[in-house]
């Protein structure tokens, strides 16, 4: 086996080293210099990345190439293309020119784009994005050559997840460049951030899904009674692994090495029928890329061993929900990483005002990190029914708290000067990495080299949240750099620069439970933001403050929020929708039919009982049914209720008073229905009930 993963490691990857080994070698040079400054390509140079790169493909197998893409829907998007070409005597060649691998042409009008192009003006362009790597897609259908890109509108604006986050990157890039230089840093020649994405997930046996009407619909169960047991023994988490599960592990692994994605963790999660896979941490263009087709080659995977893999955020009421937990850092090029404390006194003064910036962001900007992990699905684990809260924190542990406590009551006047020592401690204590230092509830917490942003949603591209963590952390130091290149006395500054931040944003700093009900309380007395909803989070989007840091790090433009607040609005309405009528569906033709059935059989019974022995006591029968004929007319009503509630919010044309109606009127009236219908499911017999319980969805895997 360890052979077997050092050989198929990266074997569907046009790597560097493949292309070290194929270019001519001052064509790989110049490509080095495209991705290491950003240096455009010639046509000449593409073309011969173009041949070299379909060579490699057609001698893997690839009959096909696709420019690979991420539209606003957080998916993925492929449109293939035969490598076919004709020749003047009527015989076939196969080619693939560098216009074709460096642009694309594919019609945009189907894909979200928030009113940023009308359906007529369809364009939409695809380019080449030679800092990830291409790759090969291989199943039983074929291979096709996939070439990662970003996707644009004909004006200029980007349609995709990719473009915002490479200028954010780029972004965060320069700031820190600035903080760098001005502590004596000359060798370091950009700053990249790099992210981790623990990826969690449900699988349920193939047969029961397919009885499900909402997990097909929606991807989680509408309806459900919880089973005798759930997660309450705590014996799924790690929990040795079964080995159909394992079987399933095993081959995951195998389909996501040869993608060059180096999963390396796996491990069963706190609730039956859950498991995380997470990958080594990698620059965030090539992590996002990654942990899209991890969650599609899950998926694949699943269905290779009759299994379904659920990426909804709650795909059941009563156990745990999943979350996608990003691991966050800065480090340069040479290898630096910032977030790590470091040994001399120099290093940690470095540290120390890296960590306020990233407390200033956080604090100041805590609704848009919110924001990027709003989506439907995370509605019902964030401040809802499960923690973690929706109240952003920071988690810093016991012994960094206590050493910004003591910079901020520090007195910057008595200071030993003409070093770092004087920034508050002289040395940091080795900040221990091990987890006992660990906050499982804080949804940003420290973990010693890195942040982990623990509030993400399971199914949605990992491209918002760091977008916006690139985004306002380049902001913040982008203020203190402008603040310490202009003092006279740079270690001065730097004390009172880090003191004041410390101040200033430490309400932002809890290290205890944030499940627990005090922390609301807590929070609200320290006046941080609570954000119940994806469409209260929504609303903040467009905020003046929020667009001018937006245009000033070159992210979105105006036209680029407003368009990404529509389509956040739009499918969260649509998500609903969907909900919405599936769950009326459900009620209707298959679980009123079914109680109906149980309750004729039972009323037969009474009479069939009574006939053949008048005497006998048939109040039990009696029973059920007086009390299936109470839920039901309690079905009945809120039925009625969903269903017009979900016509008033189709009637709505403005998107945002649309999404807010769903949340408000036709989410809540799904939540009230729920409550009859799982009732009678645990009255009804069980071979009667119309589809697969709790029971079989999460232990008969
Ligand atoms: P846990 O579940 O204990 O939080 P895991 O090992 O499952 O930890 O996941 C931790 C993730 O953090 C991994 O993907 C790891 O590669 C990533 N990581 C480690 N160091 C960094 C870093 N400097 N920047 C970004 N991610 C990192
Ligand atoms: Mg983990």
């Amino acid at each position: 086996m360890s052979k077997n993963m050092i050989e198929v490691f990266g074997t569907n990857v046009f790597s560097d080293a493949i292309m070290k080994e194929r270019l001519p070698k001052d064509t790989y040079k110049t490509f080095k210099r495209t991705i290491e400054r950003g240096e455009k390509l010639t046509k000449e140079t593409a073309e011969i990345i173009a041949n070299a790169m379909k060579d490699w493909a057609i001698q893997k197998g690839a009959t096909h190439y696709t420019h690979w893409f991420q539209p606003m829907t957080g998916k993925t998007a492929e449109k293939h293309d035969a490598f076919l070409s004709l020749t003047s005597d009527g015989g076939a060649t196969m080619q693939f020119s560098g216009k074709e691998l460096i642009q694309g042409e594919p019609d945009a009008s189907s894909f979200p784009n928030g009113g940023l192009r009308a359906t007529f003006e369809a364009r939409g362009y695809t380019a080449w994005d030679p800092t990830s790597p291409a790759f090969l897609k291989e199943d039983s259908a074929g291979v096709t050559l996939c070439i990662p890109t970003a996707f644009y509108s004909y004006t200029g604006e980007a349609l995709d997840k990719k473009t915002p986050l490479l200028r954010s990157m780029e972004a965060l890039s320069v700031q820190a460049m600035r903080i760098l230089k001005l502590f004596g840093n000359n060798k370091s020649k950009k700053v990249i951030t790099t992210v981790g994405a623990e990826q969690e997930y449900f699988l349920v046996d193939k047969k029961y899904y397919q009885q499900r009407k909402d997990l097909i619909f929606t991807g989680r169960t509408l309806f459900g009674a919880l089973p005798p047991k759930g997660q309450e023994m705590d014996d799924h988490y790690f929990g040795s692994i079964k080995e159909r599960i394992a079987n399933f592990m095993r081959e995951l692994d195998i389909e996501l090495w040869k993608l060059g994605v180096s999963a390396k963790t796996k491990h069963n999660e706190v609730a039956p029928g859950q498991h995380e896979v997470a990958p080594i941490f990698a620059t965030t263009n090539i992590a996002t890329d990654h942990n899209q087709l991890m969650m599609e080659v899950i998926q694949k995977v699943a269905m290779r061993h009759d299994l379904v893999c659920l990426l909804h955020e709650k795909p059941f009421a009563g156990v745990n929900g999943s979350g996608k937990h990003n691991n966050w850092s800065m480090a340069t090029d040479d290898g630096i990483n910032l977030l790590d404390p470091g040994k001399t006194p120099h290093e940690n003064a470095q540290f120390l005002l890296f960590l306020a910036v990233i407390m200033e962001a956080v604090d100041e900007y805590a609704p848009l990190l919110r924001l990027s992990a709003a989506n439907a699905g995370n509605d019902h684990r964030l401040g809802a029914n499960e923690a973690p809260p929706a109240i952003i924190s920071m988690f810093l542990g016991e012994q960094l708290t206590d050493i910004i406590e003591q910079i901020e009551a520090g007195d910057l006047n008595n200071s030993i000067s003409g070093g770092f020592l004087d920034i508050g401690v002289s040395t940091l204590p080795r900040l221990p990495k091990d987890a006992t230092d660990r906050n499982r509830t804080s949804p940003f917490a420290f973990t010693g080299n890195r942040f982990e942003f623990r509030m993400c949603p399971s199914s949605a591209s990992i491209a918002g949240p760091n977008i916006i963590l690139n985004t306002i952390v380049a902001e913040c130091l982008r203020r203190v750099a402008e603040e310490l290149e202009k003092a006279d006395d740079f270690t001065h500054a730097l004390k009172k620069v880090v003191k004041r931040l410390i101040k200033d944003h430490k309400k932002v700093v809890f290290n205890g439970d944030g499940y627990s009900d005090e922390w609301v309380e807590e929070a609200a007395r320290r006046g941080l933001p609570n954000i119940k909803s994806t469409v209260e989070a929504t609303s903040y989007f467009d905020r003046p403050e929020y667009i001018e840091i937006f245009e000033r790090h070159h992210i979105f433009s105006k036209e680029e929020v407003a368009s990404r607040k529509e389509i956040t609005y739009e499918e969260y309405a649509k998500s609903i929708n969907i909900e919405g009528l599936t769950m009326s569906q459900m009620v209707n033709k298959q679980i009123i039919p079914a109680c109906i059935d149980y309750m004729t059989s039972v009323a037969e019974s009474i009479s069939k009982i009574k006939s053949v022995c008048p005497a006998v006591d048939v109040s039990i029968q009696e029973e059920i049914v007086t009390n299936i004929s109470k839920l039901l007319f309690d079905v009945r009503v809120t039925v009625a209720e969903l269903n017009k509630a979900i016509d008033e919010a189709k009637a709505i044309d403005d998107v945002e008073k649309q999404a807010f109606v769903y949340r408000e009127k036709v989410f809540t009236a799904m939540e009230k229905l729920r409550k009859p219908c799982d009732k009678l499911e645990a009255i009804v017999s069980e071979d009667m009930w119309p589809f697969p319980t709790y029971d079989e969805l999460l232990f008969r895997v």
